[in-house]
């Protein structure tokens, strides 16, 4: 097996005393793992799971996830991650889409899990306990719900005899649906390998890391920056299913934490708390920001603390790595999302497939064995995502940005969010982040509307922070004499609530719609 299925046996040989993970479920050392995957391997193997079948799962932060995730690997099965966040709808169409037959669900999530799964193939559904009780075994139509700890137990602790390569699928995981349908980006054993040892390469994870992990594993940003890498080294996993603020100060303390992820609000909210001035969290070395660029000012609130951020850009279909921002650079280039990553290669294209120089905004593209191959049942999506160039295949990220004199990557916007106003281009990012500096706004979006002129003009919509005013001459006089002319919103109107994905970006084809 040379996939990440036997991963914690590998590492056990090593480090089989060091405790692989911490959560409110207690300790697991490597050895304890172990024996609990090929349990849950075996049982999972009785109950019918097969090479190449899929296993979705569905729950908050908890060892269970990882857990199923090797366990399914290990029988050359593939695992199909949820987001928590989804309506039952959207669940069901993950659960048709991939073809689930088996979903492993945290007891909290079980009428999500109960809902989303009628009408699919999802024969048997394990309930992990996580503080709510897991009812008692019953059939609900052709739906078989179990304890997954009785599941488990019932499982002998062999190891599974299946031949896995590293081409071999591991992963079907759905992209965010920012910019339409969600799309099942294939993750195989080798992306998730090889991303994994970038990480370790460009972030400096050891095998005495302690990775808190507050972003939910089933973004790939979390399990595959954080998470995986981790366990791959032989360090230590904490693991919680929900962000507060409080309690994460208090663990990065009590566990000496080394590695957090998040996105620019995460460590926002950090530095917002009471506890923040007193809070010791200098075992901190790494402060991962994904997402977007880290703002300054909240730069300067780690600063203060002796700490900086590495910075990094990736999507579902890179396992998600694609650029890293060294931290010694955080500063000289703020607004940077780094250079490629070690093993990881990224051009600027423009609209003819001519590589652009220096300073020119193209699309990003990007190669390596950290990139997928296909969308799972999409040969449309496959098609159009992918270029053939003398140098191989390129993943065409639809994200436009450019590259420095020195290869260091500033992302400009996505390319479908792009507006063109008289022959100009504007990236609604850049504008988006001038509104942001102003106190009263909660979040800006902005997007293109018709015009006749123009053909199209830059439009703003904003939430106002709760207990400020604000009107639409403020916007546009904050924004004169800090971005051309063009740029600048020809209208400014105020909602209260922005249409997000269930991973929290703000929707702008439901804008477009809504406001265009
Ligand atoms: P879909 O592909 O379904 O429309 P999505 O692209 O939002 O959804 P993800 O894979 O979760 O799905 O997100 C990846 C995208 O997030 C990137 O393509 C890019 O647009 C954005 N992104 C990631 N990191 C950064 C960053 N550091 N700066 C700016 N944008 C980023
Ligand atoms: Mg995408």
């Amino acid at each position: 097996n040379r996939g990440i299925g036997d991963w914690i046996h590998r590492r056990r040989i090593k480090s089989a005393g060091n405790v692989a993970v911490i959560s409110a479920a207690g300790e697991l050392t490597y050895d304890d793992w172990a024996v609990r995957i090929d349990r849950l391997a075996d049982a999972l193997s009785r109950r019918g799971v097969r090479q190449g079948d899929r296993v979705a799962y569905l729950g908050e932060n908890h060892p269970s996830f990882l857990e199923s995730l090797f366990a399914v690997g290990s029988l050359g099965a593939v695992f199909v991650p949820l987001n928590t966040r989804l309506a039952p709808p959207e669940i069901t169409f993950a659960l048709n889409d991939s073809g689930s037959t088996v979903l492993l669900a945290s007891a909290t999530m079980e009428p999500l899990a109960v809902a989303g799964s009628r009408g699919t193939g999802v024969g048997l559904l394990a309930l992990v306990q996580d503080g709510t009780p897991v009812p008692a075994e019953r059939r609900d139509g052709d739906l078989e719900a179990v304890d997954y700890e009785q599941l488990l137990a019932g499982g002998e602790p062999v190891r599974a005899d299946v031949a896995v390569g590293l081409d071999d699928l591991a992963i079907i995981l759905y992209t965010s649906g920012t910019t339409g349908k969600p799309k099942g980006a294939m993750l195989t054993h080798g992306n998730l390998t090889w991303n994994s040892f970038n990480v370790i390469t460009d972030m400096d994870i050891m095998s005495d890391s302690v990775s808190l992990m507050i972003a939910p594993m089933f973004h790939v940003a979390s399990l595959g920056m954080g998470a995986l890498p981790t366990l791959l080294k032989g360090g230590t996993l904490v693991l919680e299913p929900r962000f507060e603020p409080g309690r994460v100060l208090e663990l990065i303390e009590k566990h000496r934490a080394t590695f957090i992820s998040g996105v620019p609000t995460t460590y926002q909210l950090l530095a917002e708390h009471p506890d923040w001035e007193s809070a010791d969290i200098s075992s901190l070395g790494n402060l991962t920001c994904g997402g977007s660029a880290v703002p300054l000012r909240v730069l300067e609130a780690y600063e203060k603390k002796g700490l900086s951020f590495t910075n990094g850009y990736g999507m579902t279909e890179t396992s998600p790595g694609a650029t890293t921002l060294p931290a010694r650079y955080s500063r000289p280039k703020q607004g940077s999302s780094g250079l490629q990553q070690f093993h990881t290669f990224v051009r600027i294209v423009d609209p003819m497939g001519q590589v652009c120089p220096p300073g020119e905004v193209g699309e990003i593209q990007v190669q390596g064995p950290n990139v997928i191959k296909a969308y799972w049942n999409r040969e449309d999506a496959t098609a159009d995502s992918f270029v053939e160039a003398e140098d191989g295949s390129w993943l065409k990220t639809g994200d436009m940005g450019y590259r420095d004199e020195e290869g260091f990557v500033f992302i400009s916007d996505r390319l479908k969010d792009m507006i063109i106003s008289g022959g100009e281009n504007i990236y609604p990012a850049q504008v988006e982040q001038e509104i942001s500096q102003l106190e009263a706004v909660a979040a800006a979006a902005v997007i293109g509307v018709p015009d006749e002129k123009w053909g199209e003009v830059p439009k703003a919509v904003i939430v106002v922070r709760e207990g400020h005013e604000l009107t639409e001459e403020q916007v546009i006089g904050h924004l004169n004499g800090r971005l051309a002319r063009y740029k600048i919103p020809k209208s400014v109107v105020f909602t209260e609530e922005m249409p997000r994905t269930a991973s929290g970006k703000i929707r702008k084809p439901d804008l477009r719609r809504q406001f265009g």
